[in-house]
């Protein structure tokens, strides 16, 4: 017997998370690159963020036969070793804002990262982010954004409460600059105990820098009642 499949975020009927979503309008639109393997991932929230955010898209990429390319107003939030703070991006983004010319030309090319600001993420496991991150075309010149951690400890307190951080993986999640061991962990055991799941990664960007901070925190609250779903499919 064929299982039966919900048509709007593809997950089996049973387990479907449509209830679950809430819109929130986000003005910094956000790009999301999934790897094809994450794409029937039961714990991925990268659907779950999509169908929440105003603005938000996904694209899935197979990175051993296709690539794809990133516009001039996108940034990648990624620990390079050339990675700014999101806040600090952020803030380049205003200054630039205030400073931009109003007509077009090649001023205004010039500072096109600054219009209409859009953030990439990439959706899979490390090993997935770098292959996809391999099959970028244009990723000379990219801006890589990242989470800094101590932002989030002292600016995004809510992110860690609702999160229900642990202590001791904490001080274990030392490996990538993005993220403390989350709530997320209760799901995700193994390897990527250090990190956010993408619509957590999407919340922190939105609420640490301050560009969308009521969303980022709805997304969390979201967040917290996909794993509390999630839980209950678990063996006990
Ligand atoms: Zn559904």
């Amino acid at each position: 017997m064929s299982r039966v499949i919900c048509q709007t975020c593809f997950r089996p009927q049973k387990a479907c998370i449509c209830h679950l979503v809430q819109v929130v309008e986000n003005s910094a639109s956000v790009r999301i690159i999934q790897h094809c393997k994450e794409v029937t991932q039961a714990k991925g929230t990268a659907k779950l963020a999509e169908l929440c955010l105003s603005r938000c898209e996904i694209e899935v990429i197979n990175p051993e036969t296709q690539f794809w390319q990133l516009a001039t107003n996108q940034v990648v939030l990624f620990p390079a070793d050339n990675a700014i703070d999101v806040e600090k991006w952020w803030q380049q983004v205003q200054v630039a804002e205030r400073n931009s010319p109003t007509v077009d030309g090649d001023k205004r090319n010039k500072v096109a990262v600054f219009h209409e600001p859009s953030i990439v993420l990439l959706d899979g496991t490390w090993r997935q982010a770098n292959q996809l991150l391999r099959a970028c075309r244009n990723l000379q010149n990219v801006q890589f954004i990242r989470l800094c951690p101590t932002i989030i400890d002292e600016k995004a307190s809510n992110l860690r409460d609702l999160s229900s951080i642990s202590p001791a993986s904490k001080k274990n999640s030392q490996v990538h600059t993005t993220e403390p061991a989350t709530g997320y962990a209760r799901l995700r055991k193994a390897k990527r105990t250090d990190s956010l799941s993408t619509i957590q990664a999407i919340a922190a960007c939105l609420i640490s820098s301050k560009i969308d901070k009521n969303a980022g925190l709805e997304l969390i609250k979201i967040f917290e009642r996909f794993v509390d779903f999630q839980l209950r499919f678990r063996p006990q």
